[in-house]
Parts: C-alpha cells; structure tokens; sequence
C-alpha cells in the first residue's frame, strides 16, 4: 500500500495522485542509488494499476495484489539483465507479449531493471517501443546509472529522481529486516546506504569492531596502559583494520558521543540503545569536557589517516591524546 512506502513518502504521494487523477505516464524513469526504494516503488505502481478494488492502491488482499507480489501475474513483466546486459532478445520478447491484448485487464505493466545495462541494439528497439506505446501500456524503467541511458530514452520518460535515504529510514528498513535496535541504530547512523547497511550488520569484523570500540573506550578510563596493548594485539591484527578503520573511527565517535549525550541528560538520542549500563559506568568515568575533546582527537585521527599517516603510530598517538584528557 501507498502508506507503507514510509522510505519515499512523497514520491509515493505523487503516484498515487497520478493514478488517483488518471494521469498515468506511459513510462516512467526511476532513477536513484541502490537500495533507494525503486523497485519496491514500481511494484507498488503496478499493484496500483490492477487491483481489484481499483481505488488507486493496493490491497494486498486480492488475486492480483498476491500475483504480483509472487511474480506470477500475467500482465505484469518484469526484464533484468540475462548475465551482465539486457539484450535485444528480450525486448524483442517483451514486444511480442504486449502485441497481444491484455489477458486479463485494459493494461499492462513492465518493470526494467537495471535499464542503462541495455545493448546499444536493445536500447534502440525499446526506444522504437516508446515511441509507439500500446493502449493501456506502462513502462516503469529503473536505474542507478542514469547517465549511461540514451538522451532519446530519457526524453520519452517522465523521471522521477529517488533521494538517498535518511537514517530513519535506513533505520526502519533494517529493523523490518529483523535486524536487533541497538545494531540497527549504530548502521544507520555510519551509512545512508541501505545495500551497505545490510552489509555491515552482517559482518563479523564491524561486529567485532564494535565491541573494540567499547573495549578500548574502558581501558582509557579504567585501565591506563592496555588501551595500547588493545590496539596492538586486537585492533591492528583484525581482518580489515586497515581497510576500514575510518569505519572503526566512526564507531568511537559515536561512542564517544553516547557517553557526552547520557551526561547530558539527553538518553532518548543515545545510538547505542543495548549497551545503556556500559554506557552509564564509562560516561560518568570519562567526564564532559573530556569527552568533548576527545571526540575531536578521533576527527583530527581521521583526518591524518586520510594523509597516508601511519596507521599504528597514529593510533597509538591517538590514545595517548585520550588518556591525558
Ligand atoms: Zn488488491
């Protein structure tokens, strides 16, 4: 349903306003970066277009908002590439399927993926395609690449251009995924990404990276010289400590924050919702005004790691400038 497009509220407005007014295109460009809600957006288009209560939206209810939903309704196509492109084959298949009239209904509805992996010869029958719709047609053609697509593909296209996603909304989508909260919430705080953030939780090292970044916060406060011994003999000898240490960086910010929020009073914008004891003992050990510049030592760390510093002396340089507070 409409309503359940939370991720791209408005663009879910103005399709259904569309096909509320009849103002349907004959085709449409979604164009946005992965996980930006496309694909869940154009099927929700074509359950729009045949459900059997025709109000506009879907109900998830009837025959053709379950067909569509399991990929087995008959006016509905869906094309991605075959191996790496999509080929002319298959547009040439599409054709043939929308010469004959609708089975079921006045319309029919296909979905590209992927459209800018066309062939060059793919992109032109399908521009022949555009050009000439049939009755009752609608294309929904999708892409992160906008760019590589053919300017007279663009131009029979009404574009419709997906934002990024905001954090909640990444935070709602790995929650929906099942995904734990206090991990759901430190994901979409790192990365707006959705494809990303689904990486991340399941990664074992930004698992383990998170759980250094509590361990090394302890030992400067609690137990002086073994933050060093944390960074030698766990941090450097993780599997992606070198590759991802901007990541690990992030974490400690974050962390670092929570402890200056829960100090604040300030509890309901903690990120780190599963660790609220841990959280509690160190922030009260840290102290305000250290924790404020130390979050401002891990930018500046940052930043001297994005200059080619090395990584073991200025880690280590790092903690040092934590612990004197
Ligand atoms: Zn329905």
């Amino acid at each position: 349903m409409w309503k359940d497009c939370v991720e791209q509220k408005r663009i879910a407005e103005y399709l259904h306003r569309s096909i509320s007014n009849d103002r349907l295109a004959h085709a449409y460009l979604f164009s946005g970066t992965a996980g930006s809600g496309k694909r869940k957006l154009a099927f929700q288009l074509a359950k729009a277009v045949f459900c059997l209560r025709q109000d506009g939206d879907s109900c998830e209810q009837c025959d053709n908002c379950r067909r569509i939903n399991t990929g087995n309704h008959p006016d509905v196509h869906y094309v991605s590439p075959e191996g790496t492109r999509i080929k002319i084959k298959q547009i040439e298949d599409l054709q043939r399927e929308f010469s004959y009239r609708a089975m079921e209904s006045q319309h029919k509805v296909y979905i590209m993926d992927a459209a800018d992996k066309m062939t060059v010869d793919a992109a032109n029958r399908l521009l022949k395609f555009l050009e000439e719709p049939p009755k009752g047609v609608v294309a929904i053609l999708l892409t992160e690449q906008i760019h590589s697509l053919l300017p007279t593909i663009l131009s029979r296209c009404q574009v419709v251009s997906f934002p990024s996603l905001s954090d909640e909304a990444i935070l709602a989508r790995l929650i929906e995924d099942g995904v734990k909260p206090g991990l759901a919430r430190v994901t979409a705080a790192l990365t707006l990404n959705i494809e990303e953030a689904r990486a991340l939780v399941e990664a074992d090292w930004f698992a383990q990276f998170r759980n250094l970044v509590i361990q090394l916060s302890e030992d400067i406060v609690e137990r002086g010289v073994y933050a060093l011994v944390t960074i030698h003999d766990k941090l450097l000898k993780a599997e992606k400590a070198a590759d991802e240490i901007n990541l690990f960086l992030d974490l400690l910010v974050v962390w670092l924050r929570d402890l200056l929020l829960y100090l604040l009073g300030k509890e309901s914008h903690i990120t780190n919702i599963d660790q609220m004891e841990t959280i509690q003992r160190q922030a009260v050990r840290w102290g305000q005004r250290r924790l404020v510049d130390g979050m401002g030592t891990v930018l500046k760390t940052k930043n001297r790691l994005s200059h080619y510093a090395n990584l073991q002396l200025t880690l280590e340089d790092m903690v040092l400038r934590l612990q004197e507070g």
